[in-house]
């Protein structure tokens, strides 16, 4: 008898082990097959880890094992779905990120093809082969028969030829008919040249790249410094050679903008991968890949997992962006499987950005990565910035719009230049307060302040979602008397109309990108020239280039520092450097007004003058102090229950196991807000060797035996957000 060892999802607990079931007679599965089988009265997928032979019986079987071995309902895959690299890729994710191998696997797939999915058909095509030709009779039919003996033809290839003539000759016996997964068309490489000669940067940062013998290579280079360029030239180069290119975006910058630019240059031989494609999509371009039917896939952080058998090259472009971060499990960091694949293929990655992270810079100066820079834009200098006091602006009465910034976009109306105007919060104010008691209106299920939104007259919890009429009296004290605060982007829309009726103004957020193609109707009216103002959340900040954009303001700017968070002056530096960089594109010289309260804050000086290294050394040493990355690793585990005895007592007693380990620093638990009806607590270790604090983890984590439904467990090796 042959048994299979198989990783399935438990409906129950987060389990991370193999099951045992016997393949009926006939059955073949290796090593990355998916099967269905049978477990608690239901039928599951998983994947085959591999499998032994034994000269037991089933019923012999199971008395030695103490359990009943089941047998395999089905094996769904004649060929293993995950190929070794890919499998072994897995279980590598599975322990970094310690989480259980087949959710790994499952996300690693498109949907189309995961394991729980009731695999709907992708698309097949009807192919007519011929088996017997002395069958056919009439002229037709011999005419068709003739066409066939070429080869074997589309079901409706041939009737449009030969009308009605496949089911004839079907019934004859002539030909046989099969179905075949559709397969596109094979392209022939035709990589286009830029239109421009390089800039000796360029061509010096090229070269660097190409003789460096560091596997990791930092391009460090501003916004508009001509990077993206720099990446098409490498990748152009692996092409010609018959390799694999992967290039990596977050999918905010992957804009019809650069689709098109990618496109143009590389013709048909490219993939676009991101999460708006619907699942046929996303399964034929993973398709394309597989069948080398592409030699480039240019795609957000789940391209990572494409597979590709020969890599030359992976770009990871953006490499600070935090949607490279997956934030349910497994949390696992696309840069981290990106280096870890290139080395599987012995190719490089380019990590590329005007921000890197402090990680990734950390090691290109201490020689771990490459370091190659390109210190000059292309088209222009950069713009000017001007840093504005809003505690100055308001006590000459200005709360929303300082008089500066007021005065530049005047001058870019009267000029028809356009404007993009950066406010990182959604909805008309922050938060909706009594003005008899004080009190603020909260989500009921979170602990966190509505945010009113004016066009729908709605209060809204832009953590869960929940939604209430705004029409509403004080549940303390039943007054109807409400004060608004905070800004958010619907307000400042309506104050910027105000101040300019002429001017035609398109506001982008998460509320007006809601229906399909949102985003890009929005963003190819601005680009077409229908609006003077493109006002939004930090959607806007990154990636667009147009040129006739010469004025950037940003609201807010130091919002993100009142966050508790340790990269939030991280994040705060980011946001204005890459909004900054989407002025003076173009021809004329570019300008960015910076509106903020606290204007000595260095992550906000040094961010108004793009000074990347100096902010560097300044937020090392606050990293040092506070033992934070990149000195020092993190392992967050928060803990979520409705039932907050439970949740409390299950992050005291892991606080507690996790303090005999002296080599890692626990801090907590701590009480997080409610979030969804759950109460949530984390316990924060910290260490300087990440191998050993995965190890520890990994056995506190096995020994738990807990029910998903009473309390979530959420590891998080490097979180990014800790707030
Ligand atoms: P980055 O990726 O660093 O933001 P890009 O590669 O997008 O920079 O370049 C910015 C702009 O300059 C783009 O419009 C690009 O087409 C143009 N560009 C890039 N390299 C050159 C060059 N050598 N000569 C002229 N224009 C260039
Ligand atoms: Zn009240
Ligand atoms: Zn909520």
């Amino acid at each position: 008898m042959h048994l299979v060892n198989v990783w399935i999802e438990h409906p129950v607990m987060d389990l991370n082990r193999t099951f045992t079931y016997a393949l009926k007679d006939g059955m073949k599965a290796q090593r990355g097959v998916r099967v269905e089988v049978p477990l608690l009265s239901q039928s599951v997928t998983g994947f085959v880890d591999g499998g032994e032979e034994t000269d037991l019986s089933l019923e012999e079987y199971s008395e030695k094992a103490g359990y009943e071995i089941k047998e395999v309902i089905r094996v769904i895959d004649d060929e293993p779905i995950l190929n070794e690299e890919l499998y072994e890729l897995g279980l590598w994710m599975a322990h970094q990120t310690v989480s259980p191998n087949i959710a790994c696997f499952q996300c690693m797939l498109p949907s189309k093809m995961k394991p729980r999915s009731n695999r709907k058909a992708s698309v097949v095509e009807y192919y007519v082969h011929l088996i017997d030709e002395t069958k056919a009779t009439s002229e037709k039919q011999k005419g068709a028969v003739e066409l066939l003996k070429q080869g074997d033809i589309l079901r409706s290839e041939l009737n449009k030829a030969f009308t009605g003539i496949s089911a004839v000759l079907e019934k004859k016996g002539t030909v046989e008919i099969y179905a075949k997964e559709r397969e596109a068309g094979y392209s022939e490489l035709d990589i286009k040249e830029a239109d421009y000669p390089l800039t000796w940067e360029q061509i010096s940062a090229i070269d660097k790249i190409n003789n460096s013998e560091k596997d990791v290579i930092l391009l460090h280079g501003l916004t508009g410094s001509g990077k993206t360029e720099v990446y098409m030239q490498l990748a152009a180069r692996k092409c010609r050679r018959g390799k694999q290119v992967l290039i990596l975006v977050p999918e905010i910058s992957l804009t019809p903008q650069m689709v098109s630019r990618m496109v143009s240059r590389f013709g048909a031989n490219i993939a676009i991968y991101h999460s708006k494609l619907n699942d046929q999509q996303r399964y034929e371009q993973y398709q394309l890949v597989r069948n080398h039917q592409v030699s480039i896939v240019v795609g957000t952080r789940s391209a990572v997992f494409m597979p590709f058998d020969d890599l030359g090259l992976i770009v990871l472009d953006e490499e600070h962006d935090h949607s490279y971060k997956q934030d349910s499990s497994p949390r696992y960091h696309c840069r981290d499987v990106a280096i870890h694949r290139a080395a599987h293929h012995h190719c490089k990655v380019i990590l590329g950005s005007a921000t890197p992270t402090l990680e990734s810079y950390a090691r290109a100066i201490r020689n771990v990565y490459e370091l190659v820079e390109l210190k000059n834009r292309i088209h222009q200098n950069l713009p000017t910035s001007h840093l504005i006091d809003m505690q100055a602006q308001i006590r000459r009465g200005n709360y929303i719009l300082s008089e500066p910034l007021e005065k530049a976009i005047r001058n870019r109306l009267n000029n028809h230049q356009q404007c993009i105007l950066l406010l990182n919060r959604r909805g008309y104010t922050t938060i909706m307060k009594c003005r008899k008691c004080g009190k603020v209106i909260q989500c009921p299920h979170c602990d966190i302040a509505m945010s009113y939104h004016k066009d729908e007259n709605k209060l809204m919890c832009h953590t869960c979602g929940t939604e209430m009429s705004a029409e509403m009296d004080c549940p303390e004290c039943g007054s109807r008397n409400w004060i608004h605060q905070g800004l958010g982007t619907q307000r400042l829309y309506e104050t910027i109309q105000d101040k300019f009726p002429e001017a035609r103004i398109l506001r982008m957020d998460a509320d007006t990108t809601r229906k399909k193609n949102g985003h890009q109707e929005i963003l190819e009216a601005f680009e077409r020239g229908e609006a003077d103002i493109l006002l939004g959340t930090q959607m806007i900040a990154k990636g667009l280039d147009y040129p006739n954009v010469t004025l950037v303001g940003i609201f807010n700017a130091d919002a993100l520092l009142g966050r508790t968070d340790y990269r939030s002056v991280e994040v705060t530096f980011d946001l204005i450097v890459q909004a900054s960089g989407r002025s003076g594109r173009g021809h004329s010289a570019g300008e960015v007004f910076v509106q903020a309260y606290d204007c000595h804050h260095y992550g906000i000086r040094l961010a108004v003058r793009q000074d990347y290294v100096s902010f560097f050394k300044n937020e090392m040493e606050y990293r040092h102090i506070g033992d934070y990355p990149p000195y020092k690793y993190m392992i967050a585990i928060c803990f979520s229950s409705r039932d907050q005895n439970r949740a409390q007592q299950l992050a005291w007693d892991a606080g507690e196991q996790f303090r005999k380990d002296e080599n890692i620093r626990t801090l907590g638990p701590s009480q997080l807000g409610r979030i969804l009806d759950e109460y949530r607590y984390r316990v924060v270790l910290k260490g300087a060797n990440r191998d050993q604090m995965i190890e520890t983890v990994w056995k506190w984590y096995e020994g738990l035996q807990i029910s998903r439904q009473q309390i979530k467990v959420r590891i998080d090796v490097d979180p990014y957000v800790l707030d």
